[in-house]
C-alpha cells in the first residue's frame, strides 16, 4: 500500500527550511502532496496562484512530490487525495505549543488521521516566511534563504509597487 502525505502551509513564499522539510518527507513516504493553503484570513502576500507556482518550480526535481492548492478545512482535503498522514515542521518551543493543538483538533476532526513533525535542521530554526518578507521589503538580500523563483516574485512586487507609486 502506497502512503501519501500531505505537507500543508501557506508558503509566502516557500524557504529553504519548507524545502528541507518537504525533502525529508519526500524520503519517508511513498508520495508527498505539498497542499498550499488559501489562507484568506492571514492575507497573504502573494496570491495562491503565485506561491503554488513558485514551490511546482522549486520542488520540480523531487520526483514524488506534487504541489496544490486547497481551501477549507485541512482534514476534508485530505480524505479528498486519500491521505492520513499530514507533516509540519517545527522549528521551536514556540511551534511547538500551536501544532499539537492543531494536530489534535485535525485528530478529532478525522481520529484516523496521524500528523508527523520533522524537526527543523538546525541552520534553519530562525527561519519563517515572515521574516523572510520583511528583510525583502527592507531590500535585503534573502538569496540564502529562498530559491531564485522566489527572488524574482518579489522583484515584480516591487517594479510594480514602484509603477504605481506604493514603494
Ligand atoms: P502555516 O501558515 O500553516 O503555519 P507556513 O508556510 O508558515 O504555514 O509553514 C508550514 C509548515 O512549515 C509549518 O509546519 C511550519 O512549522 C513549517 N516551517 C516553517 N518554516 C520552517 C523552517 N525554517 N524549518 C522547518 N519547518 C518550517
Amino acid at each position: 500500500m502506497r502512503v501519501t502525505a500531505v505537507y500543508p502551509g501557506t508558503f509566502d513564499p516557500m524557504t529553504v527550511g519548507h524545502i528541507d522539510v518537504a525533502r525529508r518527507a519526500s524520503r519517508m513516504f511513498d508520495d508527498v502532496i505539498v497542499a498550499v493553503a488559501a489562507s484568506t484570513s492571514k492575507s497573504p502576500f502573494f496570491s495562491l496562484e503565485e506561491r503554488v507556482d513558485m514551490a511546482t518550480t522549486i520542488l520540480e526535481e523531487l520526483e514524488n512530490v506534487t504541489v496544490q492548492s486547497f481551501g477549507g478545512l485541512l482534514v476534508d482535503y485530505a480524505a479528498e487525495v486519500g491521505s492520513k498522514v499530514i507533516v509540519r515542521g517545527l522549528r521551536a518551543i514556540s511551534d511547538f505549543e500551536y501544532e499539537v493543538q492543531i494536530a489534535g483538533v485535525n485528530r478529532h476532526l478525522d481520529p484516523e488521521i496521524e500528523t508527523v513533525f520533522i524537526a527543523a535542521s538546525q541552520e534553519y530554526t530562525f527561519l519563517s516566511s515572515s521574516i523572510v518578507r520583511e528583510i525583502a521589503r527592507m531590500h535585503g538580500d534573502v538569496s540564502e534563504f529562498v530559491h531564485p523563483v522566489v527572488i524574482e516574485s518579489f522583484s515584480r512586487r516591487h517594479h510594480r509597487a514602484l509603477h504605481e507609486g506604493n514603494a
